[in-house]
């Protein structure tokens, strides 16, 4: 009888600590800070921890392959080290997300370019000591910056610079490409937000049928301030923005998009871009893209692709919209450019 209590009371225990293990809430999310930036993945309740582990355990192997560290580090760091010496053997996705950047710096006329690297480090925006260069610095270091310069070799798996001392930079995609990796892993018809630094993916639909609400940043503004909302299903919502990274000197602004054509942050009126694709590894670069290009042949560009879409915030506060983009404008004091296509125009 004695032993018989004993044994229920082990069992009900037993059962209980499994109802508790089974019943504990899942994480509503997971933030970390990889890739160089703070990363939210957000599964609402529906995520395993599982799931959370696989995903940051994505995002850390590929800042492994892409990231720029300047020592031998990454598989990135070694193409650098061997630039004009011989190729890198490097992994597939690096030459996958090579071959993407070099799409679209030959879209872009080379107002994008990958082998931006020794621009992003003379000026180290965003870096500890960032610094306005002098002319023949900057002279030199755009020199080497040129995308036709980089050789890859898909059936030796290796990529290669063709000069000493050019570099490759992967800051303005590979964000997107990891965005991406982790809707691999997660599937894309399920509810899901990936927040990577502002690079967004909305898996899904919010609440199994609306569309997620994404906030555009007010480029005037601190952050998480809105000048409009995006609505969509299912897709990526990046910016580009001089707001992002930068530093203040003699009263003028040097932000981390800088210009192909004179090695100086770019300056084309444009205080943001937002980009809406299917896939993030578009939207990041082509918010850079058209940052660089600025807005009319950044519109011009993004009208001619299909399924994409753009929001430009100029510095005078007008908001122009290509032909479908599914923007609400709310933020005060900026006017949106009338534009052929009426629904757009409020
Ligand atoms: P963020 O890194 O803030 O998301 P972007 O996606 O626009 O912003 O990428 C900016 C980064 O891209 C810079 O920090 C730098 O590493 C790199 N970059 C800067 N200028 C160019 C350019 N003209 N072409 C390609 N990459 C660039
Ligand atoms: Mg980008």
């Amino acid at each position: 009888m004695l032993y018989l209590r004993f044994m229920n009371r082990a069992v009900v225990s037993l059962i209980l600590a499994v109802l508790c293990v089974s019943c504990a809430p899942p994480p509503p999310s997971r933030m970390e800070f990889v890739l160089g930036t703070l990363c939210s993945v957000n599964l609402f309740e529906r995520g395993t921890a599982a799931e959370y582990d696989a995903v940051f355990a994505r995002f850390r192997e590929i800042q492994g392959i892409m990231a720029f560290t300047g020592a031998e580090d990454t598989d990135l760091d070694l193409i650098n080290l061997n630039a004009g010496l011989r190729p890198a053997a490097v992994p597939g996705e690096l030459l996958d997300v090579l071959e993407q950047a070099r799409r679209y710096a030959e879209l872009s006329g080379g107002a994008f370019d990958p082998t931006i690297g020794p621009l992003v480090r003379l000026w180290g925006i965003g870096g500890e000591s960032p610094r306005i260069p002098g002319a023949a610095e900057i002279e030199k270091a755009l020199d080497l910056v040129d995308w036709r310069d980089l050789v890859i070799d898909r059936a030796a798996g290796t990529a290669f610079l063709r000069r000493r001392g050019q570099s490759l930079d992967l800051g303005a995609i590979a964000k997107g490409y990891a965005a991406d990796q982790a809707a691999v892993i997660l599937g894309r018809d399920r509810p899901a937000i990936i927040d990577l630094g502002g690079n967004i993916l909305a898996l899904g639909e919010r609440q199994g049928r609306e569309n997620w609400r994404i906030g555009v940043q007010d480029p005037l503004e601190d952050r998480g301030n809105y000048l409009g909302v995006l609505g969509v299903k299912n897709k990526s919502v990046v910016t580009s923005g001089n707001y992002e990274r930068y530093f203040e000197e003699g009263g003028l602004r040097y932000h981390h998009i800088l210009s192909t054509d004179d090695g100086y942050p770019v300056r084309n009126g444009l205080l943001s871009v937002t980009i809406v694709a299917d896939r993030s590894i578009d939207a990041d670069a082509l918010s850079t893209v058209c940052f660089a290009l600025g807005p009319e042949e950044g519109l011009a560009l993004v009208e001619a692709l299909p399924n994409t879409e753009a929001v430009f915030v100029r510095e005078d506060r007008v908001v122009i919209l290509s032909s479908g983009a599914p923007f609400t404008l709310t933020g005060e004091g900026y006017s949106l450019m009338p534009t052929s296509s009426s629904s757009n125009t409020r």
